[in-house]
């Protein structure tokens, strides 16, 4: 890797210092948090396409990072350009001609020793004017052959002098992400121009040795590299460095948020000897798996100390978590307190509510639901129960968290489903249940060590088994215009005995002509399936009917149910073997992969068939993932690629910074270093108070202070 150039920066950097000119940093990144519409060739318009790319600030500015790399290639001889070939070729410019049509095309016919090439170019009126016959040419582009002569479309080029001189040497030309209207090369002028004087408001988080130790560029280098490398090598460098901070400033944020958290409130440690564990072990009709056996050890071990619990448990769906966490909310309940489960949707609530009153029939534990749609009568008795402490468990949805729940004995709160919202939520609830065991659970599994470190304030359980005699699961895509095929097999399968879920991305609008389930179950109930028992079921359907319907659904009452994404998580009919999306190509990879999840949970092959036609090719991906992946774990790791950690990880992050490096989230050395770095500043400096680590502090409050409540850091 090529060092020299940082080095000469970092060196140059310290001479200043030395010489007692530190330009800006101790101002206070003053200029980076201005609006972007303060930089240098940045007017209303061009703001305004820049806002759409997500730069407000200047800030924003310097972290638009290019996708990619362009390298000139050395020169190819015409004569050896071959079809597909990426290639740089040079010569005299002898014939141009401009085609006006609906977009204007123009031509240049480029000549050198050894043979001729047609440039061509759409839509570009200043072109006549810069290419004339006579002038000399670089181009590069993507070689294709016509009429036996190569050419090249909407090549990259620089005029060259009029003399042959030695080769250039190879430039490396950044690629933004760009729009229509904001292409890539006026990104790169617009970030060019306004490069040092937002590069001399960088601050440094690091020492000279420190950066050196770790092989890193300083940032203020790494930007300036990253915008304008001079060798691939160092542009990796760069991005590798920025990235490397970028986790460590997260990191950071959350083991001092965890400390502080640590040191705040004590918990009360819950009973959970061996006679409650036989107990509970008692109510269910099958024995735990290794897997559970595993996490239900940590959980005794969390719970019996007088320190609140943060637990994250994951776990493909289906692999038994309600279980897992009946388990611990058992515990509260022998210790004669409460526990809570809250889910993110209330057919998700009414179907947790319902399983968690099957199993504990036998026993004396009362559990009570509120949602908005239970009536005023019951919710008014479920709370004074509540309030009292005589009703051991209330499973709700999450918006029982912003009403006035009054659990006198609350010690236990296990939230479900995780993925729907991150560590900001998660900093709310915190703060409002200081001193509860926090549980939470999530059907989107990450490999562990990054699971460790994006929820990095949270101990990570992993239950990466399934319960025995479970069925395999076949995924297919189809196209719209074979749909008749699926609802046939539809029919063969019911005949057979077994049931089938269809989903459709909307109830009842016709946004792009696409399938809604109101007139999907009146399609398939006159045609396809039409002696069979069909039933509806979305989110407007009251709550009552629901969980009839869903009753039904589980006692084999009805044959197929058509249905919006209000299934996606939860539901547990063993019996269920067909799972038919509709417009799979409008969901995302998580939420198809729930989908998927409300099948092969009995011992029969089940069938997972999504009815698309991919029109983008992101969508073909997302397909062709569902396709070849089974496991949650690659599931969510194709997810993380396609739409970056931000999301996962729920924070208001910029949102260019963590999409560019989500490649590296699967550096198996980055990120655990970064966050080893971060813990050991955080047990040495719990405060950052040393002068060292003044513009770490600055950026951690800038950042984090108000989304993670770390104000109290300082
Ligand atoms: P998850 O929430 O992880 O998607 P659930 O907790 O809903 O999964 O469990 C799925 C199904 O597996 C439920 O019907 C549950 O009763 C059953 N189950 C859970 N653990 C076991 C086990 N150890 N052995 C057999 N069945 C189990
Ligand atoms: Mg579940």
């Amino acid at each position: 890797m090529d060092f020299t150039r940082s080095q000469n920066l970092n060196e140059s950097r310290q001479a200043a210092d030395i010489a007692g000119f530190t330009p800006s940093p101790a101002s206070g990144n003053l200029l980076l948090q201005q609006p972007v519409t303060e930089a240098r060739a940045i007017g209303g318009r061009r703001a305004e396409l820049f806002l759409r790319l997500g730069v407000k600030t200047n800030e924003d500015l310097l972290n638009l990072l290019p996708r990619d790399y362009v390298q000139f290639q050395g020169h190819v001889d015409v004569s050896r350009l071959a079809a597909g070939q990426k290639a740089t070729v040079e010569g005299c410019i002898i014939q141009t001609r401009m085609i006006r049509r609906k977009r204007s095309r123009f031509e240049a016919l480029l000549e050198e020793a050894t043979g001729r090439c047609i440039l061509v170019w759409f839509n570009r009126w200043d072109l006549p004017d810069k290419i004339t016959p006579g002038c000399r040419l670089r181009a590069t582009g993507t070689v294709s052959f016509f009429n036996g002569r190569p050419q090249m479309m909407q090549p990259q080029f620089e005029c060259l002098p009029d003399t042959p001189g030695p080769r250039a040497v190879a430039a490396i030309e950044p690629v933004y992400p760009a729009t229509a209207d904001l292409p890539s090369g006026t990104i790169r002028q617009i970030v060019l121009a306004n490069l040092p004087d937002l590069l001399a408001d960088v601050s440094e988080w690091f020492g000279a040795d420190a950066l050196a130790s770790k092989r890193l560029l300083s940032r203020r280098a790494a930007y300036e590299a990253a915008h304008r490398p001079q060798s691939l090598a160092e542009a990796q460098l760069a991005r590798h460095t920025l990235a490397y901070h970028e986790f460590f400033i997260y990191q950071l944020a959350v083991a001092l948020r965890r400390a502080a958290q640590r040191n705040k409130a004590g918990a009360c440690p819950l009973r959970a000897d061996d006679l409650v564990d036989r107990r509970i072990r008692a109510l269910l009709d099958f024995s735990l798996t290794d897997a559970q056996n595993r996490v239900v050890k940590s959980l005794r071990s969390d719970l019996a100390a007088a320190v609140p619990m943060n637990r994250l448990i994951q776990g493909d769906v289906g692999c038994g978590k309600t279980v897992v966490a009946l388990y611990a909310m058992l515990l509260a309940v022998a210790s004669g307190r409460q526990a809570a489960l809250l889910a993110p949707t209330e057919l998700l609530a009414e179907q947790h509510f319902l399983t968690l009153k099957r199993y504990l029939a036998a026993s004396r534990v009362g559990v009570g639901l509120l949602t908005a749609g239970v009536s005023a009568a019951d919710r008014k008795r479920t709370l004074s129960d509540a309030a009292d402490g005589s009703m051991g468990i209330l499973v709700g949805t999450h918006a029982l968290l912003r009403e006035e729940l009054h659990l006198k004995h609350l010690a236990l709160l296990v939230v479900d489903e995780q993925h729907k919202f991150g560590v900001q939520q998660r900093a709310v609830i915190r703060d409002r249940y200081v001193s509860v065991h926090m549980l939470i659970m999530t059907a989107t599994p990450i490999p562990r060590t990054l699971a460790m470190t994006l929820f990095g304030d949270l101990d990570v359980s992993t239950i990466d088994q399934s319960p025995p005699g479970r069925g395999k699961i076949v995924t297919r895509t189809v196209p719209t215009v074979n749909r008749d095929d699926v609802y046939t097999f539809a029919r063969k399968m019911i005949a057979q005995g077994r049931q089938v879920y269809v989903v459709a991305p909307a109830i009842d609008d016709n946004v792009g002509g696409m399938q809604n389930a109101v007139e999907l179950a009146a399609e398939l109930s006159a045609g396809p399936l039409k002696d069979c028992r069909i039933a509806l079921l979305h989110g407007r359907i009251d709550r009552d009917e629901r969980m009839k319907t869903m009753e039904d659904f589980r006692g084999g009452r009805i044959d197929a149910l058509v249905s919006t994404t209000v299934i996606e998580v939860g539901v547990d009919v063993p019996n269920a073997c067909l799972m038919v999306v509709e417009h799979a190509d409008h969901f995302g990879l998580a939420q198809l992969h729930q989908l998927r999840g409300r099948i092969g949970r009995g011992g029969n092959q089940s069938y997972c068939i999504l009815v698309s036609d991919q029109q983008t090719e992101e969508a073909a991906r997302r397909m062709a993932a569902m396709v070849r992946h089974s496991s949650g774990f690659k599931i969510a790791e194709e997810d993380l690629k396609l739409r970056g950690m931000g999301e996962l990880i729920g924070t208001q992050q910029s949102g260019h910074g963590d999409i560019a490096f989500t490649d590296l989230l699967f550096d198996p050395y980055l990120l655990p270093a970064a966050r080893a770095h971060a813990m050991e500043l955080a047990g040495r400096d719990p405060h950052l108070i040393q002068p060292a680590h003044m513009h770490i502090r600055r950026e951690l409050l800038n950042r984090f202070a108000r989304t993670l409540s770390l104000a109290d850091v300082g």
